[in-house]
């Protein structure tokens, strides 16, 4: 088996998910940029090679079955086998011009929209990369969920982080309850699967507002894409350490 370890991010091609991928790349991984763009994920593994990178492009939308697929037979073409997948892409769907998803409104068009994409998207892209990090030694798996998605700090009135995402919000609280199910399916297994929470990041999709860059955000996904065997699985975390659900 190759010595080399492959990992695979999705939405890679810009914010978080290309940070993952320079810094796992940086770490020695070589990096499947996830992405559905044809001309930004060229750019972004271009951008990735000039800075030392082993990259390579994976076209990848994660809420499309043949996408999914043609992307899995790609990997295993490209590498043999999966030692890492962050399950990174997400959006936040439409905020309208108050920046907020009031549930007593909302459109549930918009719900499946984001479902589709944060959650949906993760269950799909999971399970078909599972046959190659099965192959894979030490196996891990991190979702980039949100802080937003703590059913405990969403309650908390002294703590109440952002506005009222009733559609965002939600889809990453149901993105943590299937991130435990499959830790749950997996114990026993040197499979290792968390949650992480990269905090409040300037990227495209906060409209670059946010005291984080996006290498800050990174770190905490990165972290739980290299554990050690034996590391924690089904859990939620930030810089900080555990992110109460
Ligand atoms: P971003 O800059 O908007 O990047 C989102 C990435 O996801 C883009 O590469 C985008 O691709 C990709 N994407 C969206 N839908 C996709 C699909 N159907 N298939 C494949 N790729 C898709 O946002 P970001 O801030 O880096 O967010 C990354 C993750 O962090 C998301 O899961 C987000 O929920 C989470 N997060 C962000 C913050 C924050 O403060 N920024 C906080 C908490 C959690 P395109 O370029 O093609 O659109």
């Amino acid at each position: 088996m190759s010595e080399t370890k492959t990992a695979l991010v999705t939405g890679a091609n810009k914010g978080i998910g290309y940070e993952i991928a320079a810094g796992l790349g940086a770490l020695g991984y070589r990096v499947g940029v996830g992405a559905r763009d044809r001309v930004r994920r060229e750019s972004a593994v271009e951008k990735l090679r000039a800075a030392g990178v082993d990259a390579f492009a994976v076209p990848l939308d994660v809420t499309g079955d043949r996408s999914v697929t043609d992307a899995a037979a790609l990997v295993e073409r490209e590498a043999g086998r999966l030692d890492v997948l962050v399950n990174n892409a997400g959006i936040s769907g439409d905020m309208g011009p108050d920046w907020v998803q009031d549930p007593t409104t909302l459109d549930l068009g918009l719900v499946r929209t984001v479902v589709e994409t944060n959650v949906l998207g993760v269950i799909r892209v999971t399970n078909a990369m599972l046959p190659l990090l099965r192959r894979s030694a030490s196996p891990r798996i991190v979702n980039i969920s949100s802080g937003v998605g703590s059913l405990t700090r969403q309650a908390d009135p002294d703590i109440r982080i952002g506005p009222v995402m009733a559609a965002y919000a939600p889809s990453k609280t149901f993105l943590n309850a299937v991130t435990v199910q499959y830790a749950r399916q997996f114990a026993g297994t040197d499979i290792l699967v968390n949650a992480a929470c990269p905090g409040l990041v300037a990227t495209d999709f906060t409209g670059f507002q946010g005291p984080r860059t996006p290498e800050q955000g990174a770190a905490t996904a990165i972290r739980l894409a290299t554990l050690l065997d034996g590391g924690p699985t089904g859990s939620f975390f930030e810089d900080d350490g555990v992110v109460p659900w």
